[in-house]
Order: C-alpha cells, then sequence, then structure tokens
C-alpha cells in the first residue's frame, strides 16, 4: 500500500504540474544536489521565431532562402523546423518537396531538393567541417544561427530567436537558496548559452552537445559526487535522462522522453521543479 503521505503528496504534486511516474524517484528528488537543464522549451518559451535573413550570395534572395530551408524542415519537428515553417507562410512561399531527408543529430537537416543538395545546420557543424564562417557574420548574443548551404556553397544564414520563460529566473534562484547547483546543457551555440545562464544566474553551461555527449556529461557529474536531475524534452535527451538520478520529462516533448523519466512536468514549467524538490523534502520528513 501507498503510504498515506505519499498519496497526498502525489495528488499535491498533480495540482502542481507535476505527473510522478516513479515513485522511487520522486522521493529521491530531496537528495538532487545538481539540476542540469535543457534550454529550448524549459527555461525558455521553445518558440524560435525568424528574426534576420542573411543572403552571402548577390542572385539569391531571402525568400530563396527560406523557400529551400523550409522543404526540409517541413521534415523536421525541431523547434527551428516551427519557426522557418512559420516564416515560409508569413511570405506565402510555395514549399518545395524534399527528398532523401536526413536529420543530422544535433547538427541539422539535409535533403534532396529540386535536384540540389541542401543542408541547413548549426555553426558547430561549420566548424568541423572547416568551412569558413563569412566575414561581417554577427550574431547577435541571443540569436539561434542555422546556416544554409546549397550544392556545397553557404548561400546564407538565418537568426531565430527565442524567449527566456518569465519563471525561469525565480526557479533557478530558489534553487540556489536550497543549495542546488544549475546547470544549463544545450547544442545550440556558445553565445546564446552563456547568454542565458548569465541571465538567469545559473551556476554554469555547457553548449553545443551532442545528445550521446549528454549523457556522458550527467556521469561526469555523477562521478564528482552530484546527484543529479535533469530535464529533457527530445527523443535524444532520452539516454541522458535515463542516466540522471531524476530523470523530467518536460511535457510539450517527445513521447521518449516522457516514457523514459521518473516525473513529468506537466505544463514545462520551471517552477514546477522547485516545487518537486520542495515536496520531495517535505514528504520525507513525515516518513520519518
Ligand atoms: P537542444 O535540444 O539543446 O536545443 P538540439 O540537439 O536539438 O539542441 O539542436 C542543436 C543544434 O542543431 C540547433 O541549435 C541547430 O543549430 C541544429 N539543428 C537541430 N535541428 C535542426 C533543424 N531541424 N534545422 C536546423 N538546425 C537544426
Ligand atoms: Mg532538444
Amino acid at each position: 500500500a501507498v503510504p498515506l503521505v505519499v498519496a497526498r503528496s502525489t495528488s499535491l504534486a498533480a495540482k502542481n504540474g507535476l505527473l510522478i511516474k516513479n515513485r522511487t524517484e520522486f522521493e529521491n528528488s530531496r537528495k538532487i544536489t545538481t539540476i542540469v537543464f535543457d534550454k529550448t522549451g524549459t527555461l525558455t518559451v521553445g518558440k524560435f521565431e525568424v528574426s534576420k535573413i542573411v543572403s552571402l550570395q548577390k542572385d539569391i534572395g531571402e525568400n530563396e532562402i527560406i523557400r529551400l530551408s523550409s522543404a526540409l524542415e517541413q521534415k523536421s519537428e525541431h523547434p527551428i523546423a516551427t519557426g522557418i515553417l512559420q516564416k515560409a507562410k508569413d511570405l506565402s512561399l510555395v514549399i518545395p518537396a524534399t527528398e532523401n531527408f536526413n536529420a543530422i543529430t544535433g547538427k541539422g537537416v539535409e535533403a534532396t531538393v529540386e535536384g540540389k543538395e541542401i543542408l541547413v545546420v548549426s555553426p558547430g557543424y561549420l566548424k568541423e567541417k572547416n568551412i569558413a564562417i563569412p566575414d561581417g557574420f554577427k550574431a547577435n548574443d541571443t540569436e539561434t544561427v542555422v546556416f544554409v548551404i546549397v550544392n556545397n556553397v553557404l548561400i546564407g544564414y538565418i537568426s531565430l530567436s527565442d524567449e527566456i520563460r518569465p519563471e525561469s529566473a525565480e526557479a533557478i534562484a530558489t534553487l540556489k537558496k536550497e543549495n542546488i547547483k544549475s546547470i544549463l546543457l544545450t547544442g545550440d551555440n556558445n553565445k546564446v548559452a552563456k547568454s542565458v545562464s548569465e541571465t538567469l544566474g545559473m551556476d554554469s553551461f555547457i553548449a553545443e552537445v551532442l545528445p550521446d555527449q549528454k549523457l556522458e556529461k550527467i556521469k561526469e557529474l555523477q562521478k564528482k559526487g552530484e546527484y543529479v536531475a535533469m530535464t529533457g524534452d527530445g527523443v535524444n535527451d532520452a539516454p541522458a535522462l535515463a542516466q540522471a538520478d531524476v530523470g523530467i520529462a518536460v511535457g510539450s516533448g517527445s513521447d521518449i522522453a516522457a516514457e523514459t523519466a521518473g516525473i513529468v512536468l506537466v505544463n514545462s514549467n520551471p517552477k514546477d521543479i522547485v516545487s518537486l524538490i520542495l515536496f520531495g523534502k517535505a514528504t520525507h520528513r513525515k516518513m520519518i
């Protein structure tokens, strides 16, 4: 039988936007010393809007950059894809068909469109392939950037902006008061990660990480003796969520993340994580 205090705390949890899937993980939440947060959709709203389109080729216009990239993004479920598709819609563009679509995990997407090989990728991908970042390229600190490559030629880039959730700063501040460290872990670029982490007063950030590296980062923290909670939403976050001592899936994310995690944040609100920890502590006190 479920002890009464636990049953009561579970219904309290539900009122606070928490779905407890694994009781042990819920009870262990009082031991958390570090929370690793993903960025998009947890600390930020997760709604990307195209803020700038830059062409690097004289004969290619901004609309063409959006038209080609939206052809690939119609196959992707990433929030970046949603932002680019919205822009194509706003511009009333006819989106061409896509063949041979492939998601390059944590880096972008590639496909054939109108017989051309197209890539929409992260700054990290350019570095990795030794493709020069164009002169005059200045990413605003708070913006996510994707580059568009057509038949091996860099034709331009798209800047997208997301917003920090109004509740995030208070959630991080409360965790700090409870002596819990917060770390930002993201596949997005360094500048964006630094800006979000500093704005929220987080302890540190790790940027441009690939999904399989997320798992390794959790293990590293555990080896240092940290009791680690992690939040995540993507299919790719599932291994790291499973590795974390307390896995917290963000409600708006993928089903696989929700299946793997012990706890689901129904409203994707970071403040509910604070409730989780405080409940965990209160429940434990009542049980002993
Ligand atoms: P996170 O979940 O931390 O935001 P991801 O692994 O989902 O990180 O993505 C990392 C980076 O890979 C993005 O910031 C972007 O540059 C690139 N990327 C991923 N998916 C797409 C996509 N569908 N279109 C363009 N770029 C993408
Ligand atoms: Mg993600």
